[in-house]
């Protein structure tokens, strides 16, 4: 590495590795770290892999705005690189009579963030689609899809690396001090530990964002960043299952959207998969726990009665970076140059939970927006 960069980022999931391949340009110096041994090694390859289409989140927020937007730019991206991913189509269903009224406020959510074509179906319409599920009514979102997370950041890897920017992997940020005109940052990697400036700072380091933002001096108490861990877990259903579900089938969300509910994705090989569950927790622990198998099979035995519970088998788990509390209001993500924090140069991504594989485009757009501010 040189002694001198125009623009670091830290952390290769999809976020980063999306924005270094945004910003990276021939003339200047761009370098991706990353503490583990290769790219998106956490939560960018421990999700649903769900191309979301932006029903749930508040209308006007950058969850709102990027996934709508990310929709868009992913299945471009998609299909102009042949990187695999299918547009399945998704169903959120009403079970009861109650659900129906939350069902067509969430279709006016959606509707207003400006999801694409998204309708109700009745019972019959819906049985139409997907004979073997049960429920009263459903939104109909079209434009909802899966993507193979690793392949989407393989590709970011190329751009980067096509446009001369740099990945240096084992390379852990652990002091981040302010210099004159942008920042000195200390890596410990293999052969120890060295500091390089560079000029412009962005913290893409997923569940590590807000110890990260505290290394460069910031209060994350009162800034509002500190992070609570909370896990999902993942049960495969048995394959002699497959082919009978084609659309991924969600419940409604829970109160507070904590998450968005237990539901069903098929995956590339035509594999479903229940999940993720909702559990907070003090560490990062990827075991799944077995016992969790009733849980899983109660939460969706009513929409999916084909279900049986010896189908299901412990998958795997991801951890989402999550700023709200339990109990606590939604929260969006955090995207900012701390200039006002006398950062000038260091901006934050912090909280960037779902929607992030799909947002990841569109953050990186957005990103590029503020280098710009900083580097003219
Ligand atoms: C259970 C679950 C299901 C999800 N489902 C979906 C979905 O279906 N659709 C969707 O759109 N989104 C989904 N998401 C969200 C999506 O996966 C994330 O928003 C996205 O992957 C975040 O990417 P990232 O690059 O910000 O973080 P990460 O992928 O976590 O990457 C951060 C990187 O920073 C590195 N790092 C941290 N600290 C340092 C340091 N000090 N020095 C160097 N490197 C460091 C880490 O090693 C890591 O590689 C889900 C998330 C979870 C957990």
């Amino acid at each position: 590495m040189s002694h001198e960069a125009d623009i670091t980022i830290i952390g290769a999931g999809v976020v980063g590795l999306a924005t270094a391949a945004r910003v990276a340009d021939g003339d200047r110096e761009v370098y991706v770290l990353e503490k583990n041994e290769t790219f998106g090694m956490e939560g960018s390859s421990r999700n649903s892999g769900v191309i979301h289409a932006g029903i749930y989140y508040p209308e006007g927020s950058l969850k709102a705005r990027m996934c709508v937007a990310g929709n868009r730019m992913l299945y471009e991206l998609c299909g102009a690189y042949g990187i695999a991913h299918k547009r399945l189509g998704k169903l959120i269903l009403a079970l009861t009579e109650e659900e129906i009224g939350d069902l067509e406020r969430l279709l006016g959510q959606g509707q207003r963030n400006g999801a694409e074509g998204l309708r109700i179906l009745s019972t019959r319409e819906m049985k139409e689609l997907e004979p073997n599920v049960e429920g009263l009514a459903a939104i109909l979102s079209p434009s909802s899809g899966i993507v193979d997370p690793y392949a989407l950041m393989r590709h970011f890897v190329a751009r980067v690396q096509e446009k001369g920017g740099r990945i240096a992997y084992r390379t852990e940020v652990v002091g981040i001090e302010k210099a004159a005109g942008g920042y000195r940052v200390a890596v410990e990697e293999g052969s120890g530990r060295f500091s390089f400036f560079t000029r412009v700072l962005i913290n893409c380091a997923g569940l590590q964002g807000d110890r990260v933002a505290e290394l460069a001096g910031i209060d994350i108490a009162q800034a509002g960043y500190r992070l609570h861990y909370c896990k999902g877990e993942y049960f495969s259903v048995s394959t002699s299952r497959n082919g009978l579900v084609s659309m991924l089938i969600y419940p409604l969300p829970p109160p507070r959207l904590t998450g968005v509910g237990t539901h069903l994705t098929i995956d590339l090989d035509g594999r479903m998969i229940l999940g993720p569950s909702i559990q907070y927790v003090d560490s990062i622990d990827y075991t799944v726990d077995p016992q969790h198998r009733q849980l899983f099979y109660d939460s969706v035995r009513r929409f999916l009665p084909f279900v049986q519970y010896d189908d299901l088998e412990p998958e795997m788990a991801g951890i989402r970076p999550k700023l709200q509390k339990p109990g606590e209001d939604v929260r969006d993500f955090v995207v900012r140059d701390e200039s006002d924090r006398g950062l000038p140069g260091f901006i934050n991504l912090i909280g960037i939970e779902s929607p992030g594989l799909t947002a990841a485009p569109a953050i990186a757009e957005y990103v590029a927006g503020l280098v710009e501010d900083q580097l003219g």
